[in-house]
């Protein structure tokens, strides 16, 4: 819909170098932008202060995960208070990654999201079913119980779900080059929207921007753009090179 900010968000993964950065700074500052679309990158946690400097105020910077406290004894993890204390206003949780590399259940994603809401961040969660889940007909079960966990640590206040950008990434779709078609996304998204009307409010339904991600390319983006309930994109790998400027026009 237009009347929900069209959004891209570009998650490196552990990619890059402080060389390697300077390119994608270069492409994005060079763009030229659409300036409808709202765009967030989100680099690797070493690189976060430098590139939330060396990018334009436009661009919001986020962190790939964070842990469900301000600080304390936990070696190796960040803090949405570190975050934020850095000028960074982003965290994505919950990406399949985190899911199923590190083994991460939804009530612990859950606990995140609570924690990072709280701290004054803004979200990008993750959801989506694996191949076999997706086969043995499992779609929208695993999705309505990835996103009841994410919605229940959220609650009802439509001022708070204004800072919830939610990513719907098939793992099947992720880094493979299997794109989900427009309308398998369509389908996943108009039942998650539906979800959320039914069990937040259709204020909520109406106002939550639901991303896309897995393998989404300069070259099949317009057309997943288009769908109705398709209200941007989660990029990994083509968020690393020149095309990501193309994603970011998807809608021109
Ligand atoms: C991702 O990491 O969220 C992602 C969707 O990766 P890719 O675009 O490489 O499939």
């Amino acid at each position: 819909s237009t009347d929900r900010r069209f959004f891209v968000g570009g998650n490196w993964k552990m990619n890059g170098s402080q060389a390697s950065i300077a390119g994608i700074v270069g492409f994005l500052k060079a763009g030229p932008l659409d300036p409808r679309t709202e765009v967030v990158v989100a680099p690797p946690a070493p690189y976060l202060a430098s590139v939330r400097a060396q990018l334009p105020a436009e661009i919001g910077v986020a962190a790939q995960n964070c842990y469900k406290v301000a600080s304390g004894a936990f070696t190796g993890e960040i803090s949405p208070a570190m975050i934020a204390d850095i000028g960074c206003q982003w965290v994505v949780l919950g990406h399949s990654e985190r899911r199923h590399v590190f083994g991460e259940p939804d009530a612990l994603i859950a606990e995140k999201v609570g924690h990072a809401l709280s701290a004054g961040l803004s979200l990008i969660p993750c959801i989506g079913e694996k191949l076999e889940e997706r086969e043995a007909g499992q779609t929208e079960a695993v999705c309505y119980r990835q996103l009841k966990a994410i919605a229940d640590a959220v609650g009802s206040d439509p001022a708070v779900w204004a800072r919830v950008v939610i990513a719907y990434e098939p793992v099947w779709a992720i880094g493979t080059g299997k794109t989900a078609s427009p309308q398998q996304a369509q389908e996943v998204h108009a039942q998650l929207r539906a979800w959320l009307s039914q069990n937040v409010s259709p204020q909520v339904s109406a106002q939550t921007r639901i991303l896309y991600g897995g393998s989404v390319t300069a070259d099949n983006c317009k057309e997943l753009a288009s769908q109705p309930d398709v209200d941007g994109f989660l990029v990994g790998g083509a968020s690393l090179k020149p095309d990501f400027v193309k994603i970011i026009n998807a809608r021109q």
